[in-house]
């Protein structure tokens, strides 16, 4: 699976992960960015279906 992003959408994931508090909006289609953590990873997606998501291992 190729993941093609905007260097903008990685912005969006990349700040929601560090700042899990933070309330970031996808920069796609402007919904709220979700953040689950699970055990010593991360992940951050948008609830659109087939939206942006990213995911952070071994922390
Ligand atoms: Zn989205």
């Amino acid at each position: 699976m190729v993941i093609n992003y905007s260097e903008e959408e990685w912005n969006a994931l990349d700040e929601k992960m560090e700042h899990p508090e933070r309330v970031v909006y996808c920069p796609r289609c402007g919904k709220e960015l979700i953040y689950r953590g699970v055990g010593n990873s991360c992940e951050v997606k948008c609830p659109t279906e087939g939206c942006i998501k990213g995911t952070l291992r071994g922390l």
